[in-house]
């Protein structure tokens, strides 16, 4: 069983449409994928759809910004309930404030003399919550940047770059409560990821694992060894599940669907831990 347990759509800031994602999913061999977007759902009736008749099992979940002391993390949820009140809440807020602070961001990088528009920004997004990596798309199409790479600079997108805005986000303790109250659960995604900013210590993951985090993604392409070896310690010591994930966007990002996995023996116990819904399993199998 190849499990990859972290991925995004149009409905968030990837590349591929739920359905495109779900096929690209059974053609790299993958027998599991969640989808993860960025603070929405909206991509999983679609994918849910596909996954039936592709013969992959989908994960339904999303992946939730939070920040703790300015710095930002993600927490990744998985089968939650969808209609719980609250936690629904919560996203619209999240995705809502994305477009209010996509404009800002516009805004800054315009005053910086990149010759962005918002309009620009919001057709390459779609119909999906608003990230900076559409923001990227359109300074790389405006021949600001060389690459989306680039765009994340300190001269630019990068966290707290010049054109750096702060988005809405959730203290972790709040995510992971609302994760657990809708039935789901809360695994710490791409905890080691220095690359994308400033990372929280072992301590704040033993005050979220404290709160009812179930486990932290280990094997993520932003880790290096090292830091999979130091995170799969601290999730010993801490009694924590460990996740592998590909954190696939699509053609924006180089990540490859599948090229970490996630434990069968953890994904069975996420889904046993799961109150809020199942996994989409597929009424056939090709
Ligand atoms: P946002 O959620 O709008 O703050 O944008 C964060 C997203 O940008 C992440 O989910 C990644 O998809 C992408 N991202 C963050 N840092 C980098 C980076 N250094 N290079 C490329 N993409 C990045
Ligand atoms: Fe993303
Ligand atoms: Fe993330
Ligand atoms: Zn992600």
């Amino acid at each position: 069983m190849r499990i990859d347990l972290h991925a995004h759509s149009t409905a968030s800031d990837g590349a591929d449409t739920p359905s495109q994602l779900v096929r690209r999913a059974r053609e790299a061999g993958l027998d599991v994928l969640a989808l993860t977007d960025h603070d929405t759902v909206s991509g999983l009736a679609e994918a849910t759809a596909v996954a039936r008749e592709t013969g992959i099992t989908l994960v339904p979940g999303a992946e939730i910004s939070c920040s703790w002391r300015g710095i930002s993390i993600h927490m990744l949820a998985y089968l939650f309930d969808p209609g719980h009140a609250e936690f629904a809440r919560e996203r619209d807020l999240l995705r809502d404030d994305r477009t209010r602070r996509g404009r800002a961001i516009v805004e800054r990088c315009r005053e910086l003399g990149a010759p962005i528009t918002w309009e620009r920004v919001r057709e390459i997004a779609g119909d999906g919550a608003v990230g900076r990596p559409h923001i990227a798309r359109a300074l790389v199409e405006a021949g600001v940047v060389a690459t989306i790479q680039d765009a994340f600079s300190p001269d630019w997108i990068a966290d707290n770059g010049r054109a750096y805005v702060e988005k809405y986000t959730l203290e972790p303790t709040r995510a992971i409560e609302l994760i657990r109250a809708a039935g789901g659960v809360a695994v710490f995604a791409h905890p080691g990821a220095r690359k994308r900013g400033r990372v929280v210590g072992p301590e704040v993951i033993a005050e979220l694992a404290a709160a009812g985090m179930a486990g932290i993604e280990v094997d993520h392409p932003d880790h290096d060894e090292d830091t999979r070896e130091e995170l799969r310690g601290l999730a010993k010591e801490l009694g924590l599940l460990v996740t592998g994930s590909s954190d696939y966007h699509g053609s924006v990002k180089p990540n490859r669907l599948g090229e970490n996995t996630t434990d069968p023996a953890v994904y069975e116990e996420i889904v046993a831990r799961a109150t809020g819904a199942g996994p989409v399993i597929p009424t056939c199998s090709t």
